[in-house]
């Protein structure tokens, strides 16, 4: 028997396993798990070769717990050790700089255990007492025992032990009884070893008999050793591939599409990844690509080995290249990463982009669901960018779809402005934009349908990238300034008319929570309605970006809607009304309007003879003047605002018009709504 110290060389390993490694604690099953495979695999290449000429037999790892004894047991029958092998790999924990690293990393038991190799003494992490019994393959090998009580003295001494390999055995320590629940470390077992390539036993079969779930005889395999992704693609089906989604996400929706990756050279790489119906909410499809290490799951974040918007593909990665022993935000920087990352981004292109060549109808199909996925990568990755923009796909109103390309050839000359400026038009409501469509169209414009989650951004960013071109909505405008073809034909009113239509109109709009209007003018004909209402288009875009990003943009958030309430001045319902409210104002207004212009006059005159002097020398009796000049014009203002709105309030056309108009746009609501229709009947 041999008592030692382990070999530590700076600092005592245990306290800094006990106390830092917490968080990490349950990684300790797949560290000896993982040991376990390791040996048994050592001993088939052993065997492949001819260095071992025994049975192979069972190859099986066991794991089992003793709830009375408090203790888990791992047993592989792979190469097994010897007393030395112990000593070398066990006792020596060769390390340098330790103290500095433990320093930096002491958060970070992933790092702490990859750095030195030291995925066995995770075993001390949930352990007061670790015990080893193992049998090297080696012929007249003689079986050893190992203990240790967490502190740096062990034991190592002959045992006898009849079958070749090793069981590692754990005496739990109080804190961790959690792990000696079957359903703990069944859970476990299928998080970190589910695609291992070795049997791992756990337990038995369990078989329904006489209304209850009975043991038999055959071992529980709680493990697929042969995984999709590590085979051959020619070996597998479509069926295999779905199989395989559906093995690791069985509550999701089948996929759309799948990309085998197979990587030899300059780094390893396999893995299956599958593009998912994105329907609405990106970020509860995150978190589905397992990055696993020769088939040892080491995490679902891979937020740093891949790009933000690969995150949303599902799926598996397997890599032992990336490095596991570093702190996350090294990986970025790590040039393995990059270039797995880099390659990734290219298969992924290249797959959409031979989908989309060889069966343009089923990319055109599959595209609503694509859409959100395939944008995000161009919003967010250049590279993905300039690959994607010659597969991305417009949608029309129409439900027909064209490349970037096709759409351009489409609207080319017929809907360039006068300045060359390429405008494309775009609704985001079927329903509610309905009549401005429907004017667009009857122009001869295309319309796009932009209703994703992410179209505005995408709008904003090829904005960006495209010369002269523009996206407008189709309600942000009246259908003749969405293009503008030439310069503005000047309404023809006077500025009496101007002012009356404005208080008229001003009068009868109803008050609205949060939302402005403004009364403007145009010329649209007798075809075109006599009021619309229209939303400008960058105002209503920073509110929309505000809304889905808060923070900063909240600003434009506070701000209320502003709307304009275009009158089509040569309709002739508005002509009439001009004419109605003439002839029936024209008396009570003549002597205000008069009145008025006196006293402009006046106050024009006074405010010249003001001009050049110091306001010290303008006498007090012609500032009061002034004041009292202002006072009264403001008063036959309001007397004149008050006539036109009690004519605008008796003459139901008016209300009519702007309730249509609401009624167009979808906002004419409850009890507006209601006055409307009864109106309506009245009116009929
Ligand atoms: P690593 O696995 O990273 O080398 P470990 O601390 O987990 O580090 O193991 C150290 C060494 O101990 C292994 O490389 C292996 O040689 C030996 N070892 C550990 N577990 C077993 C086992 N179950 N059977 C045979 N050898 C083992």
């Amino acid at each position: 028997m041999t008592k030692g110290t382990i070999g530590v060389t700076s600092e005592n390993i245990f306290p800094v396993i006990k106390k830092f490694m917490y968080s990490d604690h349950e990684i300790f099953l797949r560290e000896l798990v993982s040991n376990a495979v390791d040996a048994t695999q050592k001993l088939k290449t052993l065997a492949s070769v001819g260095e071992f000429k025994g049975e192979l037999g069972d190859l099986k790892i066991r794991i089992s717990v003793d709830k009375k004894k408090k203790t888990i047991t791992i047993s592989d029958r792979g190469i097994g050790m010897t007393a030395e092998e112990i000593d070398q790999f066990i006792n020596q924990i060769a390390f340098s700089s330790a103290e500095e690293f433990l320093e930096k990393y002491k958060n970070d038991a992933q790092s702490i255990i990859g750095h030195f190799g030291l995925g066995f003494y995770s075993a001390f992490m949930v352990s007061k007492k670790v015990e080893i019994f193992t049998l090297s393959y080696k012929e007249g090998a003689v079986a050893q025992h190992w203990s240790c009580n967490g502190d740096p003295e062990y034991v190592l001494e002959d045992t006898i032990k009849s079958d070749r390999g090793t069981d590692v055995v754990l005496h739990v320590d109080d804190d961790n009884l959690e792990f000696l629940e079957e359903s703990k470390i069944r859970e476990l077992l299928l998080k970190y070893c589910r695609f291992l390539p070795v049997e791992i036993a756990f337990g038995k079969k369990k078989e329904w008999k006489d209304g209850k779930y009975v043991e038999t005889e055959e071992d529980e395999i709680i493990n697929n050793t042969q995984p999709a992704w590590i085979r051959k693609p020619s070996e597998l089906t479509e069926e295999d591939y779905l199989n395989f989604y559906r093995e690791l996400f069985p509550y999701n929706e089948d996929p759309l599409f799948y990309i085998h990756l197979n990587v030899d050279y300059p780094f390893h790489l396999t893995g299956i990844l599958y593009f998912p119906k994105i329907k609405n909410n990106i970020d509860i499809q995150r978190n589905k690509i397992q990055l696993y290490c020769n088939q040892v799951f080491v995490t679902d974040h891979v937020e740093n080995i891949v790009p933000e918007y690969l995150t949303l593909l599902h799926g598996v990665i397997d890599s032992p290249d990336i490095p596991l022993n570093v702190s996350r935000s090294y990986l970025q920087n790590d040039s393995n990463v990059r270039k797995i990352s880099n390659h990734i981004t290219k298969k992924v292109a290249d797959r959409l982009q031979e989908i989309f060549k060889n069966d343009r109808n089923q990319f055109e199909q599959k595209w609503d669901d694509l859409k959100l996925f395939i944008q995000y990568g161009m919003l967010t990755d250049e590279k993905f960018y300039e690959r994607a923009e010659k597969f991305a796909l417009f949608k029309n109103v129409d439900g027909k779809y064209f490349t970037y390309e096709e759409y351009k050839t489409l609207i080319g000359e017929n809907q360039k402005d006068k300045n060359g400026d390429l405008i494309y038009l775009y609704a985001t409501n079927l329903e509610e934009q309905y009549s401005y469509i429907q004017h667009a169209k009857d122009k001869g414009y295309d319309v796009l349908l932009m209703d994703g989650q992410l179209d505005i951004h995408l709008i904003s960013h090829l904005e960006q990238k495209w010369e002269k071109t523009r996206f407008v909505r189709v309600d942000s405008d009246v259908v003749e300034k969405l293009i503008q073809k030439e310069d503005n034909t000047n309404v023809s009113l006077s500025e009496a008319q101007r002012e009356a239509l404005t208080t008229i109109f001003n009068s009868q709009l109803p008050a609205m929570d949060k939302t402005n209007f403004i009364v403007t003018f145009e010329q649209l004909g007798p075809n075109v309605n006599p009021v619309l209402i229209t939303q400008n288009e960058f105002m209503r875009r920073m509110k929309e970006m505000s809304a889905m990003q808060g923070g900063m943009m909240n600003f434009y958030g506070e701000i209320p809607d502003s709307y304009n309430l275009v009158v089509n001045t040569t309709h002739p319902l508005i002509e009439k009304l001009l004419n109605d409210e003439e002839t029936a104002c024209a008396e009570e207004l003549a002597p205000i309007e008069t009145e008025l212009s006196d006293l402009n006059n006046k106050l024009h005159q006074l405010k010249e003879n003001h001009k050049n002097k110091k306001e010290e020398e303008i006498p007090a009796e012609e500032k009061d003047e002034l004041t009292s000049l202002e006072k009264k014009i403001d008063e036959l203002k309001e007397k004149r605002k008050s006539i036109l709105a009690s004519f605008a309030s008796g003459y139901q056309t008016v209300r009519q018009l702007i309730d249509l108009a609401l009624l167009a746009n979808n906002m004419l609501k409850g009890e507006a709504l209601a006055n409307f229709v009864k109106r309506s009947i009245d009116l009929m």
